[in-house]
This record gives structure tokens, sequence and C-alpha cells, in this order.
């Protein structure tokens, strides 16, 4: 058997490598049209930040190490431009050389993930304006932000100044970065709170957080148009005509599948742009599999298919599709949308539906918020959290969860996003023996006081 996989990131690797583990004997060709394979794009910021200072820690295979410890042919620089679905081929350009080829196939994975949306303002292209998505972006960013800051320290100008566009996770976790390394940061949300994926009352004590750091955000107003200024650095105007000057500017306005190879090959997409799959994650072409962020999937709690760029469902869905592949019979049931973000020393996360989701899709709910510290009050190092569950009124099964606070909170979102996925209820929290000792928790945990709120 052959098996071609189109993307190289962390779909594509993962399918390559576990059909490999259930497949001593199959060929695999990975094809890249990026010039690395297998890299850790959740790391990214925190690059740019210094906080991973060595860059090399990023790359968590390369085409060698592919090729030493797993037999993977994985090419890089290789762009797949056409499918020929009856020929069961693929057409492939060497980036660099310009030289095509066609690449036979059994089985095909696109695992081709999400491009960075860039809305087509005045100025858009300007070289100060970045997107983060490869590692080539983050070299870009951190280049410029580099000679910037080297300047800034002759003396010679004022302080780096740069505004984010976009307060989602990746916006927000940039901003961290760039003021870690000195610079001033303006963050523009063209909706009327941080964090989309957060319920608003759950994004306010980001917010304050975030100004108490320095950071200056700008709500309910977007980018309109870029300008290069007389002294190298940009205009960036807002749409309530506020002027912010900037040295560059990070684009984090959400992600869009990249599904032109499979539109181009007929395939079918969903309402959301995103490839159709079935349970098995194979497309509407039986030979065809896809994986990751350009792939559609049922949410756990909502009616429909829904996109999820997340790195978690992006590997599942991969060993899903691999397995498949090569004669199991696993299945992908949904995606819970499970995030969450460190923002300076608060964290924030969600999981399954938010309140907004469920009025939108008038799935009837009841909500229970709680503002618990995250361990025992008389142990140092504690906070408040806020604590949100949403479930269904008559049966109590949990349909969403959100966490914001300071200690403790990823342990909760993880055993709110559990519960979810079995299918308990509110009710079933208060049973829960959970891992308690001071440092840690209180004897009444704080997904425990949900369950007690609730009932
Ligand atoms: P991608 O990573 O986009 O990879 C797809 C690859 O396909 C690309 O390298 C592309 O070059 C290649 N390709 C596309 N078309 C072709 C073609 N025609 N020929 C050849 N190659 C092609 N998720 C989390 O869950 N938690 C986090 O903390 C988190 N942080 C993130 C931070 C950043 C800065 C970014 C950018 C993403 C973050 N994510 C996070 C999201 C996560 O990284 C993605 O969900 C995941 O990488 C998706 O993997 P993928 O393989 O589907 O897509």
């Amino acid at each position: 058997m052959k098996i071609v996989v189109v993307g190289g990131v962390a779909a594509g690797a993962s399918v390559a490598a576990r059909a490999r583990r259930l497949d001593e004997f199959a060929e695999i060709v990975v094809l890249e049209r990026g010039h690395h394979v297998s890299f850790a794009n959740c790391g990214l910021p925190y690059h740019v930040g210094e906080v991973i200072a060595d860059r090399s820690r990023l790359l968590l295979q390369t085409p060698e190490s592919l090729r030493e410890s797993l037999d993977i042919d994985v090419r890089v620089g290789h762009e797949v431009l056409r499918i020929d679905r009856a020929a069961k081929t693929v057409t492939v350009r060497e980036v660099d050389g310009g030289h095509s080829y066609e690449e036979p196939y059994d089985e095909l994975a696109l695992c081709t993930g999400a491009e960075p949306l860039r809305p087509p303002l005045p100025g858009i292209d300007l070289p100060g304006v970045h997107v983060l998505r490869r590692i080539g972006d983050m070299d870009a960013i951190k280049a410029q932000l580099d000679a910037a800051i080297a300047l800034a320290a002759t003396g010679a100008r004022g302080p780096v100044r740069t505004v984010v566009i976009g307060a989602g996770y990746i916006g927000l976790e940039m901003a961290e970065n760039l003021k870690h390394r000195g610079a001033l940061v303006d963050v523009v949300e063209m909706s009327d709170q941080i964090l989309p994926p957060l319920d608003h009352e759950m994004s306010v004590p980001v917010e304050h957080h975030l100004r108490s750091r320095g950071i200056t955000l700008h709500l309910s107003t977007a980018a309109a148009a870029f300008a290069a200024r007389p002294d190298g650095g940009l205009n960036v105007e807002l749409t309530d005509s506020t002027v912010l000057a900037a040295d560059l500017v990070i684009l984090s306005a959400g992600v869009r599948p990249n599904t032109t190879l499979a539109k181009e090959a007929g395939l079918e997409l969903g309402a959301r742009g995103g490839i159709t799959v079935d349970t098995h994650m194979r497309t509407s072409d039986p030979h065809i599999w896809a994986a990751g962020d350009s792939v559609e999937t049922p949410h756990t709690v909502l009616p429909g298919r829904w996109l999820a760029p997340l790195a978690g469902p992006a590997n599942r869905e991969a060993r899903v599709a691999a397995e498949n592949i090569c004669g199991r019979s696993t299945e992908y049931r949904s995606t819970q949308g499970t995030s969450i973000v460190k923002i300076f020393d608060m964290v924030a996360g969600g999981t399954g539906a938010t309140e907004r989701q469920l009025l939108a899709a008038e799935v009837p709910y009841r909500a229970v918020h709680v503002h618990p510290s995250g361990h025992a009050g008389y142990y140092p190092g504690t906070a408040m959290m806020q604590l949100k569950v949403l479930f269904a009124p008559d049966t109590g099964r949990i349909l969403g969860a959100q966490a914001a606070g300071f200690d403790g909170v990823d342990k909760r979102l993880d055993v709110l996003a559990t519960a979810l996925r079995a299918g308990q209820t509110v009710y079933d929290l208060e049973e829960f023996e959970l891992a308690y000792a001071p440092p840690f928790g209180s004897a009444k945990d704080p997904v425990n006081m949900a369950g007690f709120v609730a009932s």
C-alpha cells in the first residue's frame, strides 16, 4: 500500500507516524510545501517572547528524523497542486526548483490545515504586517522585533510599539510575549470583549488583568487600513478613527480551512467551509481521508458540524484516519473545543458550548457560577477563580464549562471536560472525589461547589 499525506505538521505527521506503526511495509510519502514538518505551532509566540529561547526546541521532528526513525519519505518544499481522483495521482511542484511530477497513491490523506485570515484592507501587505502560523512567520516577527529593540536600546528612539489585531488566544499570547520583550502593546478587537471563545462575563477579569499589566485594549473597533510612516514604522487606522503607531503589527484575526485542493478535486465541503468527513475521517472519495484544521467534525454538544482549529483534535483525527487507512475501524465521534490560554498570571479556558452558542442554537440551558479560590485560602499563593457550568435543565447533562483565574484553572477545566465527554450531569459533580491537600485544592473542590450550587 502506498499512502501519500499532504501537509506535514500536526495532522500530517501524526497520520504518517501512526500508519507506520500499524503497517511496517506501507510506502509512506509526506508532501509539505513549507520547509519544516512537525513543528510546535503552539510554541511560536513563546520563542518571540524568548521564553523558549532555543528555536530548535520547536522543531519536534525533521525530514531526516522521520526518515531514520520511521522510514517515512518526507519531502519539504513540495507543494501538491492538484489531485487526479480517477488516476489516483497528485501533481507535485518543487517549490524551490519549479520542477513538477506526478505521484501515485493508493490512499491519500489531506492534512492541509488552515491559513490565517488576511482581510483585504489597504496596506495589509506592507512588510511590517505579520501573521503567525509557521516557523518562517515567527522568524520574520522576531527579526523585526529584535532589530527594533536593538535600535531603541541605543536611545535613538522611543520604546518599540506593537499592535495586535484580534484578542483571541493567539493574539493575547502574542500580546503577553511582546510585552515580555519590553514593547508597548495595543490590542484591537472588533467584538465588545476579548477571548471570543468565552462568555462575556468570563472574559472581564482577564480584561482587567491585561490592563493591569500595561496592555492597551481597543474593543468594539477594527483595523481599517495600514500606512507606511516616514520613520519606517506603520500607522494602523481603526474604524473608530483612532490611529495607532506601530513598529510591527500582528494580525491574529482567525483562520480559515485550507481546502483549495479538496474543492478543486470535487470533494464535498461542509456549511462552514471545511472538508466533509465521516466518523472514520474519510472524505466523499473512498480513497481520500482528511484530518486537522481543514475538516469539519460534529460538536459534542451543539447540532451540526464545526471547525475546531486545535492541536488535540488534529492529532486525534489523524490517528483515526491512519487507523482506518490501515484497515482498523476506529471512529472520531466529536470535538468539544476544549481550550486554554495563559495570559500573564491568569489562565482562562473553556470546553463544550458557551452560553452564547447555546442561545444561538436555541438549546435550553441553565448556568451556575461559583467563585472559589484555586486552593485552600490559608495556604499561600491562591486567588479567586470564576467557574461557570452550563447544563441541560431537564437532565442536568453538562453542556459547557468555562474557568478564569490564577491557580488550578487547568485542573478544573480538564475535570469538567472529562465529565462533559462522559455525558455526566452537573449533579454528578457533587460526588467527584478529587485530589486534595492545601497547596492543590480544597476539601470542597470548586468542581464539587458547582454541583452543590446547581442542586
Ligand atoms: P497546519 O499546522 O496548518 O499544517 C498544515 C500543513 O499543510 C502546512 O504546513 C501547509 O504548508 C501544508 N499544506 C497545505 N496545503 C498544501 C499543499 N497543497 N501541498 C503541500 N503542503 C500543503 N492549538 C491548541 O490546541 N492549543 C494551543 O495552545 C495552540 N496554540 C497555537 C499557537 C499558534 C501560534 C498557532 C499558529 C496555532 C496554535 N494552535 C493551538 C492550533 C494548532 O497549532 C493547530 O490546530 C494545528 O497545528 C493544526 O494542525 P494541521 O496539521 O491541521 O494544520
